[in-house]
């Protein structure tokens, strides 16, 4: 951790995290046993309220995309914010037709239609009443360990514990957990055998349900479920699958989309013999901080739905301007494939800890998105193990984030224009934690 940002002001955290109990809700997530307040940011570092700067390799989960403070987009926000901030998708503005024709070129989807939103629970809720409104069921299937947001409806979709005590759950999620994580029931499988496994299990649910069934909601690598990553090829037989029944498949590409995964533009996309979505879901990085989501989906779908409606906040002047900017300079620079240039360095750095440092049972992933799974010798998960090397790497000046069921998986993910040397410095500063802790525990 590198100290020299002379701004800074001791003291600042403890005031703050004292203030935000008081005021803010028990449940609200922070990463460290002590929250650092970011204060700042410029290219592919946080500055903290006390002056400490880190090198970003979470980007405020997958958000900032392209580089903190990237002139081009505070440009086009500020610009647009001086002429007008809102107007209402009731009129026309320019910046969010403009960035609506960009997406719609890049979406993969035919005859492609854009719904933007002011997130990506919004964005899910609207795939969900698409695909139930076009195919006039209340059915959906999700997968196991899935994330798709904490609203009632994307909770509901969610197989992840964190709300589901208020949650609905008329999922009827099926067993892929994509992990292949020692000890899991489909482990031992070859990825073949694992793919044909799903699929049996997803004709089997298919056959309980006795009924018209409105879509899947899956992502391509699941997020918070720890870059959880399916073989190859499971996504296209699943699509044989549901288009024998006509459902749609939702691509929830919150976490995978704009080129993340290194392989095209959309995690659908990484995988090799990958099926193509019917829906496609994005926000995040869209936005590289600004608050956006929204859904792509054909013209026959999007406007199945006898809806007269407007999103307040969806494609509002300067959001809009600013995920414009935002998505040319990912394409003008090509950060795709600097993601997946970049995201092969740090993969060959890590997977050395494989076999080589306790307790690093799996690494995996692809592109800018990778994964490390901590367990005990035992197969046990070891989340406390990766609480101390997330507190370590702080220490040292890099932040990553974690996940997976048990919060024992360690989420990797630059910015989409970390440098090769910055990949080379993270993955170093992360070894060296892993090892630390894991030969302490040992
Ligand atoms: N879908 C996925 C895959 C996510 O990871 C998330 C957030 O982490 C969401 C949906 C929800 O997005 P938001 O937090 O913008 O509502």
């Amino acid at each position: 951790m590198t100290t020299d940002n002379p701004m800074g002001s001791p003291g600042v955290h403890a005031e703050l995290a004292k203030r935000r109990k008081a005021v803010l809700p028990d449940w609200l997530n922070t990463l460290y046993a002590e929250p650092i307040d970011i204060d700042h940011g410029a290219g592919r570092h946080v500055w903290d309220a006390e002056g400490n700067r880190y090198l970003d390799f979470f980007g405020g989960i997958l958000t900032t995309m392209t580089a903190h403070a990237l002139p081009e987009v505070t440009a086009a926000v500020s610009e647009q914010a001086g002429k007008i901030l809102h107007s209402s998708t009731l009129y026309l503005n320019r910046p969010m037709i403009e960035l609506a024709e960009r997406i719609a070129e890049v979406s993969g989807i035919d005859d492609p239609r854009v719904f933007l939103t002011s997130s990506g629970t919004e964005a899910n809720d609207t795939a969900l009443l698409l695909a139930t409104g076009y195919r006039a069921s209340n059915q959906v299937l999700a997968l196991r360990n899935s994330y798709h947001g904490r609203s009632f409806s994307s909770m509901a979709v969610t197989g992840n514990s964190s709300w589901s005590p208020t949650s609905l759950s008329p999922v009827q999620a099926q067993y892929v957990h994509g992990s292949r994580r020692p000890g899991a029931p489909l482990a031992d499988l070859s990825d073949a055998d694992f793919v044909d496994a799903c699929v049996r299990d997803l004709e089997d649910v298919l056959d309980q349900l006795h009924g018209n069934v409105a879509c899947l909601i899956a992502e391509p690598i699941q997020g918070v479920g720890g870059f959880a990553t399916p073989p190859d090829g499971l996504f296209a037989r699943f699509k044989e699958v549901l288009d024998r029944h006509g459902i749609l498949w939702i691509s929830d590409e919150v976490q995978t989309g704009w080129g993340r995964t290194g392989e095209n533009f959309w995690g659908w996309q990484a995988h090799a013999d990958n099926g193509k979505p019917d829906i496609v879901t994005f926000a995040k990085g869209i936005g590289n901080g600004l608050p956006i989501g929204g859904v792509v989906a054909s013209a026959e779908v999007m406007n199945s739905v006898a809806a007269n409606s407007i999103s307040t906040f969806g494609g509002s002047p300067a959001t809009a301007a600013g995920a414009l900017a935002n998505l040319d300079y990912l394409l003008e620079h090509d950060l795709r494939a600097n993601a997946r240039h970049t995201g092969a360095i740090l993969r060959a750095e890590l997977d050395s800890a494989l076999g080589g440092i306790p307790g690093v049972a799996d690494v995996r992933g692809k592109g800018l998105m990778i994964g490390v799974e901590l367990r005990w010798p035992d197969g046990r998960p070891a989340p406390e193990m990766a609480a101390e090397v997330m507190e370590e790497t702080r220490r040292r000046g890099v932040l990553v984030g974690k996940g997976g069921l048990s919060g024992n998986v360690l989420r990797i993910a630059p910015l989409l224009s970390v440098t090769e040397s910055e990949a080379r410095e993270g993955a170093r500063v992360l070894l060296d934690a892993l090892r630390e802790v894991g030969e302490a525990r040992s």
